[in-house]
């Protein structure tokens, strides 16, 4: 059975970046009847809040992508420290002394001969006597992973066939002096530990891979297929790594932004597929094939989740808007009419709020200079609140009879003197919902 996991460290709001990686591996457990895992990376103490624990999960909640189980790292921490026995009883692990300081220091030597920044192992040639004279000097120990080296290789599910030398990778890190038991090794126990068949992240974790790969096979276990996605950046190819924060799904979410809109244009966005509006998960998981993803960075453009929220608006029948509308004070016998002449005219839910505004309390009429004589002409044709389906139609005939107007001409400032907007609804069908004109009274 297919396992998929989304493990976000909840150190702070999910962002549109996580999403996508959200909702790939979703889109995989549910294409195959498989299951989704919430993995929640906690091992960091200081930086994990239960507060963004409960914003990850409303946000997933949101876009309907339900998860199985929940795990969280913290909880396993007894199980981390039986394997890393394992791995020290195996002498994969060594105990490393070199401060940050003096780590920088090495890599600057080897940069500064052309070398690439490799950690020089230095430690694995410490004896016991040796690590007890650190440890009286009043140093802590840390644990590395020996890799071995050797080619790493794996057929990427995305980037096709890859293969890293683990030589030019430094021994990871993978348990702190202070017993933190690192996420590259916590990730390849629960990964293991968990069956996940499927692992697609973003493509910033192709090394770790590298390492995890052999971290799992020197544990016992099988790694998951692995698939790496670009990164997304802004409009204009820059990094969003410092944008992500207004990038939050909250915040889109608060702007008005449609989940249907969000989820269409994710699961589609730098594959070969178009985008377009799609309103189940079902349908969005359907066409959704990992292999049409490419490996080049991906533009996005937060303005395009606007036209895909307002066709999905446009969409929705009235049920979808009742309880806003009622919300908003509307009659339960207005609301269906209010909603058919309105919908087409809104980018989002919030505008609904600006159209029932002017129905209810009249709009400052637009009046052009040039159309003064015109329209206190056409007004004295009109009578006062209430109207009917057939007002609209009525009023026009008289004024065009009256002015000789016709056309853009002639329905262009009427427009602009009921709703203070050139642009709207169907007159015919808002007038029917509009409780007051203020042009008809005294100014
Ligand atoms: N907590 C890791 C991250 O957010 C998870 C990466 C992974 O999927 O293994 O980057």
């Amino acid at each position: 059975m297919t396992v998929t996991r989304f493990a976000p460290s909840p150190t702070g709001w999910l962002h549109i970046g996580n999403l996508r990686t959200a909702l790939f591996n979703y889109l995989i457990a549910r294409k195959s009847g498989g299951q989704f895992i919430l993995r929640l990376d906690d091992t960091d103490r200081e930086r994990s809040k239960e507060e963004f624990i409960d914003g990850i999960k409303a946000d997933l909640e949101w876009l309907g992508l339900h998860w199985d189980r929940v795990e969280r790292q913290s909880e396993r921490l007894e199980r981390y420290a039986e394997m890393a026995a394992k791995l020290r009883a195996a002498g994969r692990f060594y105990e490393c002394f070199e401060t940050p300081a003096e780590l920088e220091l090495k890599r600057k030597k080897q940069l500064n001969m052309g070398r690439p920044p490799v950690y020089d192992r230095a430690a694995l040639k410490l004896d016991e006597a040796a690590r007890e004279r650190l440890r009286a000097e009043g140093r802590q120990g840390y644990w590395r992973f020996q890799l071995e080296h050797e080619r790493i290789e794996w057929t990427d599910g995305i980037l096709g066939e890859l293969s890293i030398d683990a030589a030019s990778v430094s021994d990871p890190v993978l348990i702190r002096a202070d017993g933190q038991v690192l996420y590259t090794f916590a990730s390849s126990v629960d990964d293991m530990d968990m069956g996940i068949t499927d692992v697609v992240r973003g493509n910033d974790h192709v090394t770790n891979t590298a390492t995890q790969i052999q971290i799992i096979r020197a544990m016992g276990g099988e790694p998951p297929a692995f698939a790496h996605h670009s990164l997304l950046t802004g409009a204009q190819g820059e990094a969003l790594s410092k944008r992500l924060g207004t990038l939050s799904l909250r915040d889109l979410r608060a702007q008005g932004v449609a989940r249907e809109a969000l989820l269409s244009l994710l699961a589609r966005l730098g594959s070969s597929q178009p985008v377009a509006l799609r309103v189940s998960l079902d349908e969005i998981a359907e066409g959704f094939d990992l292999a049409q993803f490419g490996s080049a960075p991906t533009k996005f453009d937060a303005a395009d989740l606007w036209p895909l929220t307002r066709a999905h608006i446009q969409s929705l029948p009235y049920q979808a808007a009742a309880e806003r509308l009622a919300g908003l004070g509307v009659p339960a016998d207005t609301a269906p009419a209010f909603w058919e002449a309105v919908r087409e005219n809104i980018d989002r839910l919030d505008d609904l709020a600006g159209w029932w505004a002017l129905c209810r309390d009249g709009a400052e009429p637009l009046i052009a200079p040039e159309d003064e004589g015109f329209v206190a002409e056409a007004l004295l044709l009109l009578p006062p609140p209430p109207y009917g389906p057939q007002s609209w139609a009525e009023w026009t005939a008289a004024v065009k009879a009256a002015t000789g107007r016709k056309g853009k001409a002639l329905f262009m400032p009427l427009r602009k003197a009921l709703t203070g907007r050139e642009n709207g609804p169907d007159m015919a069908a808002l007038m029917p919902l509009m409780q007051r004109i203020r042009a008809l009274e005294p100014r």
